[in-house]
């Protein structure tokens, strides 16, 4: 018998049958994420469905025995490749361990299963008064136990934080299928190294995810948004600095450079100015009583850096228009070419204008016209380059302008990642922006916990 048809059989032995896939069609619709890459990938050898803990346990020890690697799976949508699979392997499908187990509206926690998609959780709190903050943009499909393990951020991060600032505890299923909870139940915990942080943004190679315990916060009252345009990147940004310097506290600072708004209209109409250099746009909540103080504030730093045409939502539709024309240029942008890739550099803010200003002379170098968005609050930057692989000179000249970007980002003193994590796309560029006695113990770290090798191997480094 071949290997694969040994793990095949071994698999349906232990689990109920209907839950494993082995198709070579089945696996391949599991083999692959968003990040996008040119060429073929490899594909998994097993997708196996699992419904408990005991199950993940189980599917553990059969990967020991066949030393074979297993690739958890949310909902397939990180950008980096950090659950592609490389070298086969069985992936483990979490969309059944979607429940909500438990919600305490006076700890203000709510305990999930891994596979619960992350808006489930923002209407769950939601229910009580309450609210999970850092939802990325595609929290309507992102699953929890992904989120947790690219430590992802959503456009609230700048007031709020990322994922990482919301986990208590996680229970993980280990390389030798032991079982280890990271925390507590608190809100604070100083008992020990912090193997909660650790676990959080580790992409699946330290240990199996299997029930994670959340903080929530109260629900704001009141949310709008505000936008407005500028004729210079510099404007702009010296009005995100005026913003912060005088102590208002928006929940998103967000930006659009003038491709990205003629891209967005051209495809999404959303009564956009395309004549401006770039936009910014700021959401504000709070109370009812405070929301006008805050508008009033902005509006005023805006008109002091020359901003133009400032909008403000005073309705829902006006709300969500505005928020659309953000969200959209992703997808705009795919419409320009037949493949299009993101990038997610982040800098301090001092040198925010200059990574704009640099990124888009690389990109005029390479002739790549690249839409730049970004959650400007926290100094971060999505470069979105429309591309056709197919076209090898601009793949090429893609792939220069990528290495020098993330370069730059590092003389800038940035990194290669705010919120996407590094998988297998970044990983060649990890050791630009870590120290290497860092990445050292990153490696023993991983040794330590998986010395098989068997957990999402060949990722991150
Ligand atoms: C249109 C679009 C918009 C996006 N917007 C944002 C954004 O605003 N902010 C942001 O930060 N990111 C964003 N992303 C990236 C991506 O959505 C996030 O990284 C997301 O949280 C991944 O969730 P997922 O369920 O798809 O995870 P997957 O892609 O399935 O997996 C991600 C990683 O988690 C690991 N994993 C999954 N489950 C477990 C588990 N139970 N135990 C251990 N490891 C596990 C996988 O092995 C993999 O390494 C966006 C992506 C797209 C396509």
């Amino acid at each position: 018998m071949s290997m694969k048809n040994s793990l095949i059989k071994d698999l349906e032995n232990n689990l109920p049958r209907r839950n494993v896939l082995s198709s070579r069609e089945e696996c391949y619709a599991y083999s692959v994420d968003a990040s996008n890459p040119k060429g073929d990938s490899s594909i998994a050898d097993a997708v196996v469905f699992v419904e408990n803990v005991e199950q993940v346990q189980k599917i553990v020890k059969i990967a020991n025995e066949h030393k074979i690697p297993i690739i958890c799976r949310g909902a397939g949508t990180n950008v980096v490749g950090a659950c592609a699979t490389p070298c086969g392997g069985i992936v483990l499908n979490f969309s059944r361990m979607n429940h909500i187990l438990s919600l305490n509206s006076q700890n203000m926690t709510i305990k999930v299963e891994p596979g619960v998609i992350v808006e489930d959780i923002r209407k769950a709190a939601q229910e009580q008064g309450l609210y999970y903050p850092p939802a990325p943009s595609n929290m309507k499909v992102s699953t929890i136990g992904g989120s947790i393990a690219q430590n992802s951020a959503g456009a609230e991060s700048f007031k709020y934080g990322t994922t990482k600032d919301y986990v208590l505890d996680l229970t993980v299923v280990m390389a030798d299928g032991q079982i280890l909870k990271t925390g507590s139940n608190t809100i604070k915990n100083a008992a020990g190294y912090n193997l909660t942080s650790l676990f959080t943004g580790s992409e699946g190679t330290l240990g199996i995810i299997v029930d994670a315990t959340l903080k929530l916060i109260p629900q704001p009252e009141v949310k709008k948004v505000l936008m407005a345009y500028f004729d210079t990147t510099e404007n702009s940004i010296m009005a995100v600095n005026s913003i912060i310097e005088k102590k208002i506290r928006p929940s998103t600072i967000d930006f659009m450079d003038k491709n990205a708004l003629q891209t967005v209209e051209r495809f999404y109409p959303a009564n956009l100015r395309i004549d401006k250099e770039c936009a910014l746009i700021i959401e504000i909540d709070g109370f009812e009583c405070d929301i006008e103080y805050q508008k009033d504030n902005i509006i005023n730093i805006m008109k002091e850096h020359n901003a133009t045409d400032i909008q403000y939502s005073s309705n829902e539709d006006e709300f969500n228009r505005i928020w659309m024309a953000r969200r959209s240029s992703m997808g705009a942008c795919a419409m320009l070419k037949p493949n299009v890739t993101t990038d997610d550099v982040i800098v301090p803010r001092e040198n925010l204008s200059k990574l704009v200003k640099r990124i888009q002379c690389i990109c005029e170098k390479y002739n790549l016209t690249p839409c730049l968005v970004g959650h400007v609050g926290d100094g971060s930057i999505h470069p979105q380059i429309p591309i056709d692989y197919k076209d090898e000179t601009e793949y090429k000249n893609y792939k220069l302008a990528k290495s020098e970007i993330y370069k730059l980002t590092a003389e800038l003193g940035g990194t290669i990642s705010g919120e996407h994590g590094i998988g297998s796309a970044k990983k060649e560029y990890l050791p630009g922006v870590i120290n290497a006695v860092a990445l050292n113990y990153m490696r023993t770290i991983k040794q330590t916990f998986d010395p098989n090798n068997i957990l999402n191997p060949y990722k991150i480094f």
